[in-house]
């Protein structure tokens, strides 16, 4: 699962919105003090972090991995309690008992409030920096930084590391040109995205190579999903302007084990690769527990 910086710039744009939604909700509190009528205010509403827009932004807003998750929570518990502060420093000031410290206290909740936003903008923005450019997936940088967390999290499933990289790619470049290049890349993104299941993540590893991390019960289930990509890949023609062309991909196979780290993985794929390539291209090879590469037929 990943986002698209689509997805995160529209994140972005609505988490704004919704922080300057304080701004009206200050003013409106600050007028109902002036105006001797608190009771009329909605700040005075023991809900009133549900209520305002910040609240039911964040109230339908989901949370994606552990990191999010626990930036939400930071938001939610600060802005929860900035709120309840704001309720009582109403009540002081209806009661006429205000003292600095509710004040400071207030000013303290808005600072946690801000600070916890601005921690979830930069998670956004590492995010969004981490995608790549030109196919939209997510890059090597996202993999390497989930990659050791994610086999921890391994549950009932077996982790596997599928390495693709495209087969005589050079020759694409060279007949056609660099731009068509670019567009095979991302035909080859899209369509890595659109076959493979919800949970697993594809991943432009670098050039003209790709990472898919999938979740399967055993070696066959990986490398029939494998050879499935591979066939479907090599079955399907790329359009780009008046051009029609066929690529294929040669993919390594091999399961991550507990406690691995990325590059031991990488490794072991990138070796059953290479036998793919120099036994005929257009291929999946497994490299299994014992290391030992075996060509997968079915
Ligand atoms: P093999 O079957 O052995 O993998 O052959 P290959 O031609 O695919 O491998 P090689 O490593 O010789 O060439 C990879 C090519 O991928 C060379 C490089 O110009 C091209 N490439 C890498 N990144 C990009 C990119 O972002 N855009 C384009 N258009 N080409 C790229
Ligand atoms: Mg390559
Ligand atoms: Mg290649």
């Amino acid at each position: 699962m990943y986002r698209s910086t689509e997805q995160i710039d529209n994140i972005l744009f609505d988490l704004n919105k919704a922080v300057d939604a304080h701004y009206d909700w200050l003013i409106n509190m600050f007028a109902c003090v002036v105006n001797n009528n608190i009771e009329q205010s909605e700040s005075i509403n023991v809900n009133s972090h549900h209520l305002c827009h910040f609240g039911r932004w964040l109230d339908g807003h989901q949370s994606m991995d552990q990191e999010e998750s626990n930036c939400l929570q930071a938001i939610e518990a600060t802005h929860t309690k900035m709120h309840h502060c704001g309720r009582e420093l109403m009540w002081v000031i209806r009661d006429k008992k205000t003292n600095t410290d509710k004040f400071s206290e207030f000013k303290h909740r808005l600072t946690l409030f801000s600070a916890a936003v601005t921690a979830y903008k930069i998670y956004l923005l590492k995010m969004r920096s981490s995608v790549d450019i030109l196919t939209g997936l997510p890059g090597r940088r996202m993999l390497d930084e989930r990659f050791e967390q994610q086999l921890k999290d391994v549950s009932d499933q077996n982790m596997y590391m599928l390495l693709l990289d495209i087969d005589r790619f050079k020759n694409v470049n060279d007949t056609y040109g660099h731009l068509v290049g670019d567009a095979v890349l991302r035909e080859l993104a899209q369509q890595l995205r659109d076959r493979i299941r919800e949970g697993d993540t594809a991943y432009r590893y670098g050039g003209e190579e790709f990472i898919i991390i999938l979740y399967a019960p055993s070696d066959r289930e990986a490398c029939q999903a494998a050879l499935r990509l591979c066939k479907s890949v090599a079955a399907t023609t790329i359009r780009c302007d008046d051009k029609a062309l066929n690529i294929t991909v040669t993919i390594g196979v091999t399961q991550a084990w507990a406690g691995e780290s990325i590059g031991v993985v990488v490794k072991r794929a990138d070796a059953a690769m290479y036998r793919g390539k120099q036994t005929g291209r257009n291929r999946c090879m497994l490299m299994d527990e014992g290391g030992e590469i075996h060509l997968i037929t079915s």
